[in-house]
């Protein structure tokens, strides 16, 4: 059947205003159109792809696996869900795993969780959930309540109650807000959706003081932030700060739909058979390459190199920043960067965005200000060479249609 960007306006509900080519395959760190052209791919499918596409390992374990065991559901168990949640469990120092199938399942079950265990622990009074400006969770109602984006929310009220949004990195404002009705609160350690925000480590350790004084449930959504993209398999670890519960998904199949969340048994003892489920979650496919990719990004070799490209992407954006004038600020880790745009070019993310696509090369804007790339973890030095060099003649043109539009 001929399909084109077309039919997209013709038969898609409307969520999306997608790039003009319609994507066939990829290969590596390069994606193909239906037309045979072909695009550096700095997106990784928001921060999934992280062993790039069509990679032989990847490719193998599905295969493998399609061949014995797809899904059977939770009123059973396989050996490839458990063989995760081991190995996630061992790499985390958390002691117990649940599975769903993207990040904002996670957050819920996350959300519910917590909700749960005030509920258990102190009674219904103790349901304040405190989140911050710029996050974001997801989209299931309750998950989208809570990340603090009002533009994504707003119509499709009544929203879920008892949530409180809060400055981000305001550890006055948090303090005079925590209370014994706190029952959680949830943060990203680098804001991703919101601008590529990174958490000051003193504030996020106040948050953590402050939830054990009142009792509270601390939540860390890594679901961009995991899987090794900020140079560590958490980021967590380089914060210094454990959480009670951990979400994590995007990266952790390489590509297939998974999610999870991470926690101790004082906590996990309050989802008791029936009180939270899923159908798909767990599903045997999904989980045998959530344990390949575990056992490769782990690897300490393969994080040391997810931060140095990270540290030449940095020193290379930030020269081109300066010999354009665009970006004034560079920020994020390891292969989470956003470019955040100068005082004249506010706004403009999303027209650098197409201009790159137009010089062969895919990057992802995070808000209207901050142009965003999250490679494969697996892109080499030279690729990010290439795609600097693409990024410049984009930003050139970019330059030179805003002079002539002002
Ligand atoms: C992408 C993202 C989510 C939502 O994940 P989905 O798989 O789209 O539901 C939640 N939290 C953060 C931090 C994310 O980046």
């Amino acid at each position: 059947m001929k399909v084109t960007r077309k039919t997209f306006d013709e038969v898609m509900i409307p969520c999306y205003s997608p790039l003009p080519m319609v994507l066939e395959k990829g290969k590596g760190c390069y994606l193909y159109d239906t037309d045979g052209n072909k695009y550096l791919d700095m997106t990784a499918g928001i921060a999934v792809n992280c062993l790039g596409h069509n990679h032989k390992g990847v490719t193998k374990v599905i295969k493998k696996q399609c061949s014995k065991l797809i899904h059977a559901c939770n009123i059973f168990v396989n050996d490839q869900t458990l063989t995760l949640a081991k190995k996630l469990t061992a790499i985390s120092g958390f002691d117990r795993a649940f599975f769903t199938n993207s990040g904002a399942e996670a957050n819920e079950a996350a959300l519910k969780l917590a909700r749960r265990v005030a509920y258990d622990n102190y009674g219904e009074e103790k349901d304040q959930i405190i989140s911050f400006y710029h996050s974001f969770h997801g989209r299931t109602l309750f998950s989208v309540s809570v990340g603090g984006q009002e533009k994504y929310s707003k119509g499709f009220g009544p929203v879920p109650g008892g949530i409180t949004h809060i400055p981000y990195n305001d550890i006055d404002t948090f303090t005079s807000t925590i209370s014994d009705k706190t029952c959680a609160v949830i943060l990203e350690t680098i804001q991703g959706e919101g601008g590529i925000i990174e958490g000051n480590i003193d504030f996020i350790k106040k948050v953590r003081e402050l939830c054990d004084k009142y009792h509270a449930v601390l939540i860390f959504d890594e679901v961009q932030t995991g899987v090794g993209r900020t140079g560590s398999f958490y980021s967590f670890e380089q914060v210094g700060v454990r959480p009670d519960i951990l979400s994590t998904a995007k990266g952790l199949a390489a590509g297939l739909p998974i999610g999870a969340i991470l926690t101790s048994d004082e906590l996990a003892k309050h989802f008791t058979p029936g009180t939270h489920g899923t159908t798909f979650g767990g599903n045997a496919l999904a989980c045998s390459v959530g344990s390949y990719v575990v056992d490769t990004v782990s690897d300490e070799k393969f994080l040391q190199s997810v931060r140095e490209k990270g540290e030449l992407i940095h020193k290379l954006l930030t020269k081109l920043g300066k010999k354009y004038g665009v970006f004034d600020e560079i920020r994020g880790k390891g292969l989470m960067v956003g470019a955040h745009l100068s005082k004249d070019y506010l706004g403009k993310s999303g027209a650098i965005q197409k201009l790159c696509a137009k010089y062969g090369l895919f990057v992802l804007v995070a808000n209207p200000d901050v142009v965003r790339l999250t490679p494969p973890l697996i892109i080499s030095n030279r690729q990010i060479h290439q795609g600097m060099k693409m990024l410049e003649k984009a930003l050139s043109e970019f330059v030179k249609t805003e002079s002539k539009s002002n």
